[in-house]
């Protein structure tokens, strides 16, 4: 069934409410057409959905591979209010499977295209989908050390998910590059499964949170502080790094097996550049505090918008930019003059 134009009922705490104007509610499984497309089903796009629908915005979330994002490879998180220790997989789970209850997660889409117009135009490679509004939600990847061996040898020692391939390491010689939150969480975690880990940072202290930092000192993994890594050598399969120490300038060969690379995030903003979207000097989407972009009935929230990249803003996000296209698109009676 296609969505058609006609009044839609929202149900707020159980009071029905008309709203004219806006294109047909429900998330029906059939339906291209939607007052708003979420592109991206990690916690600001699965928040969004939950949003939107329950705004009695009809809409469906985009999603390339499964629901979920960037945590689903966090091993525990120990900071989204309400949950004291959660590994991500499940946390995005439950979030998935409550946003299920609203909204249409179409798994396996990825969005290769989007024009804007009249309405908006979104493909993937299997369909063509329309919309009034769209909010992105597109995350980000992750960053490259951009070294001599590195991309060769991705898979085949060099890793970017120390909780997906963290278990081939037990026992074996391995690093974690980077001084952020991933990089201590990462260096926790193969420590807690026996890798033989050392962190390599390239200066003299972390920007991670205390709690991690305190949490690595106190179960003595090694940190080479002012560290970089020059080269990724190996033949087929990773045997050394080469680590130059910044402070000496001495350059010194590491016999490893592994390189687990955390040194952040770029933002996943080719949809966004397409849209015609400000983005800052790093590439993220500008937003203003309500998640509205430069581009009317465009909105964008979680990693690829900047800011905090936590989960609990990422879910602020994605709350909000749906209400702010519910306000743009539905017109409520308490915005009119
Ligand atoms: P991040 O906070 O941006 O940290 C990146 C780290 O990599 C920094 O230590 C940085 O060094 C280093 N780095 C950057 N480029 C490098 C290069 N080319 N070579 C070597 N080192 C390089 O990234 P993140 O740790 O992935 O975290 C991203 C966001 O997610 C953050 O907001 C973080 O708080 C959040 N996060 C939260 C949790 C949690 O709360 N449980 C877990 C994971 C991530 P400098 O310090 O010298 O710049």
């Amino acid at each position: 069934m296609r969505a058609g134009k006609r009044d839609i009922i929202i149900r707020a705490f159980g009071t029905p409410m008309t709203i004219e104007g806006l294109s047909s509610s429900p998330s029906d499984e059939g339906s291209q057409e939607f007052d708003v497309l979420i592109i991206g089903a990690g916690p600001a796009g699965l928040s969004a959905g939950i949003y939107a629908r329950r705004a009695g915005l009809s809409c469906a979330i985009l999603e390339k591979g499964v629901p979920g994002g960037q945590v689903l490879t966090s091993p525990m998180i120990e900071n989204y209010p309400g949950f004291a220790e959660v590994p991500g997989m499940k946390l995005m789970d439950q979030m998935a499977e409550h946003a299920k209850r609203y909204a249409d997660i179409r798994e396996g889409e990825e969005v290769v295209r989007v024009r804007s117009g009249e309405r908006f135009e979104v493909s993937t490679h299997s369909a063509k989908y329309h919309s009034r509004a769209i909010i992105l939600a597109t995350g980000s990847t992750h960053r490259k050390l951009g070294v001599k061996g590195e991309e060769g040898m991705v898979g085949r020692g060099v890793s970017y998910c120390a909780t997906c391939d963290g278990f081939f390491y037990k026992n074996r010689k391995v690093i974690v590059v980077g001084g952020g939150n991933t990089a201590l969480t990462d260096a926790l975690y193969l420590h807690s499964i026996e890798c033989d880990i050392t962190i390599v940072h390239r200066r003299d202290s972390f920007r991670a949170d205390k709690h991690l930092q305190d949490s690595v000192a106190e179960r003595g993994i090694p940190v080479l502080f002012d560290n970089v890594v020059e080269e990724i050598v190996g033949d087929g399969e990773v045997t050394s790094v080469k680590l130059r120490n910044l402070k000496t300038g001495a350059v010194e060969a590491k016999p490893i097996n592994g390189v687990f690379v955390a040194v952040g995030e770029v933002p996943s903003n080719q949809l966004a550049a397409e849209l015609g979207l400000t983005l800052d000097q790093s590439g993220f989407v500008v937003v203003d505090k309500t998640f509205r972009t430069n581009v009317p009935f465009v909105y964008a929230a979680g990693d690829v918008s900047g800011g905090i990249r936590q989960i609990v803003a990422a879910v602020h996000g994605g709350a909000a930019a749906a209400l702010s296209c519910f306000e743009d698109l539905a017109n409520p009676y308490y915005r009119r003059t």
